[in-house]
C-alpha cells in the first residue's frame, strides 16, 4: 500500500518536472543556465547584473538592451 503511494508521488513528480521543461522548452531557455548568460551585454557591452543572468538563463541583453530590442522586433 506505501508502495502504491510513493509510486504515485513520483510519477507526479515525474509529471511536474515534464511539465517545467516543457515550459522551459517553449521559452526558448531548454538547457541553458545562469552559466550560458552573457557577463555583458551583446549589445551596449554593459555588464549585466548576475541577478538577470540567473533569472533569464542564456540572455545576451542588458535589461534597457533587451526592452529596446523587444520593442523593435514586434
Ligand atoms: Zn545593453
Amino acid at each position: 500500500m506505501t508502495d502504491e503511494i510513493d509510486r504515485a508521488t513520483e510519477r507526479t513528480e515525474e509529471l511536474i518536472s515534464d511539465a517545467l521543461a516543457e515550459q522551459a522548452r517553449r521559452a526558448g531557455f531548454a538547457g541553458k543556465t545562469a552559466a550560458d548568460s552573457a557577463e555583458y551585454c551583446d549589445d551596449c557591452g554593459d555588464a549585466i547584473p548576475a541577478a538577470r543572468r540567473a533569472a533569464v538563463p542564456g540572455c545576451l541583453l542588458c535589461v534597457s538592451c533587451q526592452a529596446a530590442h523587444e520593442r523593435t522586433h514586434r
